[in-house]
């Protein structure tokens, strides 16, 4: 890394008290929390999660933060740290890595966490940045996508689909919200909603040796859904059920303790869209009965 932007970095990052020694030395030392270590990575690259010249650097730096942070929500873990590797452009290296780096900041101030170190390289390829973060698990333990019981409910945070005319850049993880739904203690299991709900429940229902079975007239559908649906001919259900990139939750919730569900968190609604069932695969039911369910997910090229 070269030493101006890593003197700047290191003056620019925020220091919390979970990370001893953060950006400057080989490596960085986090502080033992007593809890269970929690770490994810995500990669993005230009053309396929964003497009540089139309989003421009710093939100590339607000959405590599969220999606990393979207991971750690998904199992109720409470982020404490980020580091930050950058492959860079090379005709116009300079200012877009200050630019992603600033906007790593802006979000990892939001969300209290520290930048605690990073790489930048420069190269003859598009933009790619990656992220390794950390959390701590919670009280009482992660919630795994292996959770799912045969009988629990089928819930999902927000509202689904047509990400791509702008939340996929912008969304909210849901950190905050998982934290108060795990001091509930009513969910069993969890993944975030990134390659499409069809395709998550279905990795889901896999990981927890059991099937899904989902009243398609309940899935939240979103005002982008519908508005996208408009344009590519697809019903808005279709986006709801296939477009990547939500990063909502999609939630095993025990039956017996449903009504403790709240309706909404933070203005966020909690949608009950089914139940895990003994008969493997996804199944959908409406009111001509049950068939199978194409999980038509988005697949990353
Ligand atoms: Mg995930």
């Amino acid at each position: 890394m070269e030493h101006g932007f890593i003197a700047w970095a290191k003056q620019r990052a925020a220091r919390l008290p979970n990370v001893q020694l953060g950006i400057g030395d080989d490596c960085a030392l986090l502080a033992p929390t007593g809890e269970d270590i929690v770490v994810t990575t995500d990669s993005l690259c230009d053309g396929t999660h964003f497009v540089l010249s139309e989003c421009g650097p710093k939100a590339v730096g607000h959405k590599l933060v969220s999606v990393n942070l979207s991971d750690l929500a998904s199992m109720a873990a409470e982020p404490i740290a980020v580091f930050l590797s950058l492959c860079l452009p090379r005709h116009h290296s300079g200012e877009i890595g200050a630019e992603i780096f600033e906007g790593v900041c802006e979000s990892c101030e939001r969300h209290r966490v520290a930048i605690a170190g990073g790489d930048t390289n420069v190269w003859d390829g598009p933009l790619v940045v990656h992220m390794t973060a950390i959390g701590k698990a919670p009280v009482g333990g992660c919630w795994l996508r292996s959770g799912a019981s045969v009988g629990d409910a089928i819930v999902v945070t927000g509202k689904l689909g047509g990400s791509i005319r702008g939340k996929h850049l912008t969304f909210e993880p849901r950190l905050s919200l998982a934290k108060k739904l795990h001091a509930l203690g009513i969910v069993r299991g969890s993944t975030d909603i990134s390659d499409g709900l069809g395709i998550d429940l279905l990795n889901m229902t896999v990981a927890s040796k059991c099937g899904a079975e989902v009243d398609l007239d309940r899935i939240p559908i979103s005002d982008d859904a519908i508005t996208l649906s408009e344009s590519t001919g697809r019903p808005p259900l279709e986006h709801a059920i296939g477009d990547g990139e939500d990063f909502e939750l999609l939630l095993a919730v025990s039956r017996d303790r449903l009504e403790e569900l709240p309706s909404q968190i933070d203005g966020v609604p909690l949608t009950t869209i089914g139940t895990f069932v003994s008969r493997t695969g996804l199944w959908s039911k409406t009111r001509s009965g049950i068939a199978q369910m194409q999980p038509k997910g988005y697949v990353h090229g």
